[in-house]
């Protein structure tokens, strides 16, 4: 087909995430990918600034990553989970289940992000049903949260910034608290403290799960809270009885410079979910980790069996990529937080353009947040001219590079950034 039809037709009758079907703005047409380059059909060259949503952590086109999917693709790329078992889904738990925090001890692929959530708190829900305590069936979670767009996730995100205002009054009522006042970098989160008392005091016995994203609030704002706070919800959870339930779907290996951002706390959560960069952006896949004691209550209560069973459940293909790439994860030792510092080096000098409000680094995550909401069209098309693929919401234009990108090419993207929002902003 040629460019321009496949243009057209893609316009007319495809959706495309959180778009219009009335789009008048053509998207942009990818041949090919290789290392942290896009290559597009006109010629043109891409750094990818956004690893394809937090996912290709290894960039693009991985010889490991490619080997791993094509070998098991020759044995057989799936057969059904239930009853059956295969070596890729095994190896990946055994490997999974000894990098996670410790507690955990049983795990639930799968498809993607919002099924691993749905599936964690179909979990606490059962568990507690198990127990006899059917009476705990909501909710709590953080303002600014962003959990995924299936029925129950969208329930627990962020009721203005998390995307899904319009279904607001659809949705089951869930309790948000505030999001944390203290950054990362702060020393100082007592201010929290009354107020999460006060709520965990008031609401405890309904409560199934508290949910939230650590360290890094992704999609509902992109903020990086204080660790202290995790520390502390974790304690409340434990003294009010109420599970705790870790989304490390954005911030999973390795993305803020340890493998999990739970690990920056002492916190050992009840359910963990992971997704995104867990098959390095290969396919999509989630998991849901769960403790001993959550599995044991579901398994000895009433049916006695965990009910949620996808069709595609632990697919081998996505197994094996997976697995390939924990293990590239673990090999390569990459420098995030070589990564860290020249993000803030470059980005940094942002914090002088009177448009921008603040400029924050974690890890391999740059943001950079405007006083007043960027036009996205305005701004992909300025990094277009720079050979930057970037993909800004709301206030924020922010980045998330695959690990492997070389300095020159981090320089690229950062310069890149800096003379947008310089040229836009002036
Ligand atoms: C992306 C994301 C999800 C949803 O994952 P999908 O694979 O898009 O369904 C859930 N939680 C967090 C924190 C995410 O960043």
């Amino acid at each position: 087909m040629e460019t321009n039809s496949i243009l057209s037709f893609d316009q007319k009758h495809i959706w495309h995430p959180y778009s219009s079907a009335l789009s008048s703005s053509p998207n942009i047409l990818v041949e090919r990918a290789e290392g942290v380059y896009l290559y597009l059909e006109n010629g043109k060259i891409l750094i990818d600034g956004m690893s394809s949503w937090w996912a290709a952590i290894h960039g693009y086109n991985h010889p490991c990553l490619n080997e791993a999917i094509t070998t098991q693709l020759e044995r057989m790329s799936h057969v059904m989970f239930g009853g059956l078992t295969h070596r890729p889904a095994v190896t990946l738990a055994k490997e999974l289940l000894s990098i996670v925090p410790r507690g955990l001890e049983h795990v639930f692929y799968s498809d993607s992000g919002s099924v691993a959530v749905e599936v964690a708190m179909k979990m606490a829900l059962q568990y507690w049903y198990s127990k006899g305590m059917d009476f705990k069936k909501q909710f709590a979670t953080i303002k600014n949260g962003y959990h995924g767009d299936t029925w129950h996730a969208m329930s627990v995100c962020d009721p203005v910034t998390g995307m899904h205002h319009i279904f607001n009054n659809k949705l089951n009522i869930q309790h948000f608290t505030p999001s944390p006042r203290c950054s990362f970098y702060d020393d100082n989160f007592e201010l929290d403290e009354e107020q999460l008392v006060l709520f965990f005091r008031e609401n405890h016995k309904q409560l199934a799960a508290f949910i939230l994203e650590p360290i890094v609030q992704g999609a509902g704002g992109m903020r990086f809270y204080h660790p202290g706070y995790l520390n502390l919800v974790k304690q409340l959870c434990d003294k009010y009885g109420v599970l705790l339930i870790i989304d490390e779907i954005a911030t999973g290996f390795g993305r803020t410079g340890k493998m999990f951002a739970s690990d920056f706390s002492n916190v050992s959560p009840d359910i963990m979910c992971v997704g995104k960069a867990i098959t390095g952006g290969y396919l999509s896949f989630a998991a849901t980790f769960c403790t001993g004691k959550i599995a044991h209550t579901i398994s000895n209560g009433d049916p006695g069996v965990f009910m949620h069973g996808p069709t595609f459940m632990g697919n081998p293909l996505a197994c094996s990529v997976a697995l390939a790439s924990v293990r590239l994860l673990q090999k390569c030792k990459y420098d995030i937080s070589a990564i860290a510092n020249q993000l803030e080096e470059v980005l940094g000098t942002l914090r002088d353009n009177d448009a921008v409000a603040d400029v924050r680094i974690l890890g391999a995550i740059g943001v950079v947040e405007m006083k007043e909401s960027v036009d996205m069209a305005v701004i992909q098309k300025e990094c277009l001219k720079q050979g930057v693929w970037l993909r800004p919401f709301g206030r924020l234009i922010y980045t998330m590079p695959p690990f492997i990108i070389s300095k020159e090419e981090l320089r690229k993207l950062t310069q890149g950034i800096c003379n947008v929002i310089n040229s836009v902003y002036c």
